[in-house]
This record gives C-alpha cells, structure tokens and sequence, in this order.
C-alpha cells in the first residue's frame, strides 16, 4: 500500500475553478500516483520538481488542465501520451477519466517499466504501456489476419497527447501519423506556443493538420490541432530524423 500525498490547501478548489471535479477517491489516486512517481524520481531522472506542493500544480494540476479537451471524446476512446516518461500528462487523466483507453508510449525501458508498475498498483485497468519510438509506432500497420489487420498503431487513435518531448515541428511528425483522420493531437506547451506553431506551419501543412486553436491554462497554453487527411506514407521518417531535421525546418 502506498502511502498518498495530499493537495496543499485550496488545490481543489482552484481545479474546481478550472472545470475539474473529483469523483470518491480519485484526489487519493492522484496522490498516491505523485508518492510513487517521487520515490521512483529517486531512482531514475523522471522529474527535475522534488517540492510536493509544487508538483501538485506543475505535474497534476498541468495534466488535468487537458480535461475539458478530452471530455469531447465518446466513451471507450482511445488516447495515446507520446514520451510519457513519469506518466505526464497519461496517468493522472487515466485516473479521472476511466471511460477512457490510455496508451503511454516512451522509448525508455526502464521508465515504461515504472509506468507498468505504477498502473498496476493504482489498479488502473485502461492504461496499456508500450516501450517503443513514435516513429515505429506511427509507421507500424499491424499485421495480416482473416479478420484484416490487427495490432496496428497507425491512424488508430481518437487522440494524442504530449508534453515536454520536444518543438512542434518535430513532435507534430510523432504524433499526427498515429491519430485518425478527424482526430485531435493535443500538446502541452509552455509561454513559446506561438513561436513554436508558427515553426511547425510547414510541417503541419505536409502532414494534412490545422490549428484548431491554442487555450492559455494557468500552467501554461494548450495547443490543439486537427488531422484533416491521411498521412503521406513517407511519415514519419526513421528513427530520431524528425528531431534531427524536422520537418519544413531551414537548417541554421
Ligand atoms: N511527458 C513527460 C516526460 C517528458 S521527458 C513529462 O512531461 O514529464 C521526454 C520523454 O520522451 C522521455 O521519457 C523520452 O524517453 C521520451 N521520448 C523522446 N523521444 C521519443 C520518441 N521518439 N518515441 C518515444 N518516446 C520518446
């Protein structure tokens, strides 16, 4: 049993405010999944916030600010955190929306170990773990049955979150070729939101996605953008090249 941190004063309420309510147990979730996140902290890099107060509002409290984007979503929809590293934003939203299906993604073996570990002990049951790049995810088409093709990542998503992976412009590429035609990729940014949009213009124009719109957050502003059509089969590129180049980027 892990022991649970608590919300410093007027944390809740502030959610509240923010159009975030709790149902039983959930505060004792986030708080146990913060207590575990920490002590796992100790053991590898996940989070550079060691205070628990600031971490209520830096790492929960930023995380649920996607709430009333994802409330959009049917029943039973699936979402996919790119680089989910300590589970951020992933594990608190699978906590307050269970009606929703969780994919964290992170190429780390180590770290996707601990978000196995950390899902199994908040007995989470809509939170899968994959420990693979985006880039073979998003180019990854399952494989042949009778049924047609199972197990598939690409264009299987409703939505894709990310925070803190990187600028647009690359993490567009990682992101867009997994979600639906219609779907949503949904990026935590910070105060360089605009900069960075305008940065990604020309990759978002070659990856068939708009900007639905940016949503400033007491945490900072949430960027949404919308796939318009399929992705060109030629994305996402290989390995670690949509961060070496990314897309529409003039080298300096
Ligand atoms: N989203 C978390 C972690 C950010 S650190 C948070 O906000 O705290 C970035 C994470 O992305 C790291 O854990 C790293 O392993 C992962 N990552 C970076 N590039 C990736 C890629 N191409 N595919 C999958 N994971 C990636």
């Amino acid at each position: 049993m892990t022991i649970a941190m608590t919300p410093p004063d007027g944390w809740t309420d502030h959610a509240a405010e923010l159009g975030i309510s709790f149902e039983q147990g959930e505060i004792d979730q986030l708080g146990r999944y913060l207590a575990l996140l920490m002590d796992a902290n100790t053991r590898m890099n996940l989070t550079a916030i060691r205070d628990e107060t600031e971490a209520w509002d830096k790492h929960i409290l930023d995380a649920l600010t996607l709430v009333p984007v994802l409330a959009e979503l049917r029943e039973g929809a699936c979402v996919v955190d790119i680089g989910s590293g300590g589970g951020i934003p992933g594990l608190p939203l699978a906590i307050v929306m269970p009606h929703l299906r969780f994919t964290l993604v992170d190429a780390t073996a180590k770290k996707c170990r601990y978000l196995e570990e950390t899902a199994e002990s908040l007995g989470l049951r809509n939170v899968r773990v994959i420990n693979d790049r985006a880039e073979r995810l998003g180019n990854d088409r399952g494989e042949r049955s009778p049924q047609g093709r199972r197990d598939a990542h690409r264009e299987q998503y409703d939505m894709a979150v990310a925070r803190a992976v990187g600028r647009m412009a690359m993490l567009v590429e990682l992101t867009v070729p997994l979600v639906k035609v219609g779907g949503l990729v949904v990026l935590t940014k910070g105060q360089k939101a605009d900069e960075e949009l305008a940065e990604a213009k020309q990759a978002l124009y070659m990856l068939h996605t708009t900007h639905a719109g940016t949503i400033d957050t007491p945490t900072g502003r949430i960027v949404v953008l919308e796939k318009q059509r399929k992705t060109p089969r030629d994305y996402p590129r290989g390995d670690g090249e949509p961060k070496r180049s990314p897309l529409g980027v003039r080298k300096a």
